[in-house]
């Protein structure tokens, strides 16, 4: 039997709608709702995300304010461009896309972002408020994973959730948001450093794989009817594609032959991020 394939196009759809309602209800208090998203430099990839990023914001009735800087920006010019954004009443969430060019030092960006209009969540504040469970932003791609698992009634509490990927963007916040008691699962951690991956998939109610390795995660390192929860999104060369590339998660998809829940890639997580940052921006506009 194959898996139940949760599908985060329709529930982030979902959240959108909810998010455009929301957004209405701030117009009508005169409050129009406003992302400012930096990007420096031309990075296709970067480029793609922020134009997805634009066109969601617009379908959702908020305002994108699409600042491009090039390249050789220094890190001095887009301190003051997130300053004055900090500053202006009329912008609720700020945006630098990531990476930034390698002469721009990305902590000090993230920590020059306004603790209040900080809709990724990087901020050590946001961070430090999410890891004690106080009130603040939820990073996108974390909350979006817990979202799609309670659409899918996947049973969280007690369970042994296994992530793959320490990153502070993935898996980090989202072990710290798996072991808070309303979530209640006990949560291992792997990454490179990890021996015999397989020896902890194997033990998983729940695999949640951010690690950006195509396919790393194949169908004998899985338990029967685990919960397989794909974030990674790489391109992978393919000739026969209009791009010459192509779009796979970390998970193997033959895995869905074994998995009792199973996001694809794309269609997955991916759309999941950028409703969750919808609802982050409607939320700073309430505020
Ligand atoms: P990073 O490169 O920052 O982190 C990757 C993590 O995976 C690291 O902790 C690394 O370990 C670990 N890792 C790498 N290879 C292995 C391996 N073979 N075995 C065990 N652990 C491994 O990546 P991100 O967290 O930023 O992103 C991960 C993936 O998710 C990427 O494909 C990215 O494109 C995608 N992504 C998707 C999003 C979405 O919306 N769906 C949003 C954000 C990211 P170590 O720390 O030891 O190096």
């Amino acid at each position: 039997m194959s898996a139940i394939i949760m599908d985060g196009k329709a529930l982030g759809l979902k959240i959108r709608e909810s998010v455009k309602v929301q957004s209405t209800a701030l117009k009508e208090k005169g409050i129009m709702p406003c992302l400012a998203v930096v990007l420096v430099g031309d990075d296709p990839a970067s480029m793609s995300y922020v134009k997805s990023k634009d066109k969601a914001l617009g379908e959702a009735g908020m305002e994108s304010r699409d600042i491009r800087l090039p390249e050789d920006t220094s890190e001095d010019q887009l301190l003051s461009i997130i300053a004055e954004l900090n500053r202006d009443d009329k912008v609720h969430g700020i945006l630098v896309q990531s990476p930034v060019p390698k002469h721009i030092n990305e902590e000090k960006i993230n920590d020059a972002v306004a603790p209040h209009k900080d809709v990724d969540c990087f901020h050590p504040d946001s961070v430090g408020n999410m890891i004690l469970g106080r009130p603040g932003f939820l990073p996108c791609t974390p909350h979006g994973v817990l979202m799609l698992l309670r659409e899918y009634n996947i049973p969280i509490s007690g369970s042994h959730a296994v992530i793959v990927g320490r990153s502070n963007i993935v898996g980090k916040p989202l072990a710290n948001l798996l072991i808070r008691r309303e979530y209640n699962a006990t949560v291992t951690l792997c990454h490179t450093g990890t021996k015999d991956l397989a020896r902890y998939t194997l033990q998983a109610d729940i695999i949640i794989a951010a690690a950006g390795k195509p396919n790393l995660i194949k169908p004998d390192m899985i338990k029967e009817r685990a919960a397989v929860i794909d974030v990674g999104i790489n391109r992978v060369e393919d000739s026969s594609a209009q791009k010459g590339y192509r779009l796979c998660g970390d998970v193997d998809p033959a895995v869905a032959q074994k998995a009792g829940f199973f996001t694809p890639v794309p269609g997955g997580v991916g759309p999941m991020t950028i409703a969750m940052l919808l609802q982050n921006v409607a939320d700073a506009a309430k505020k």
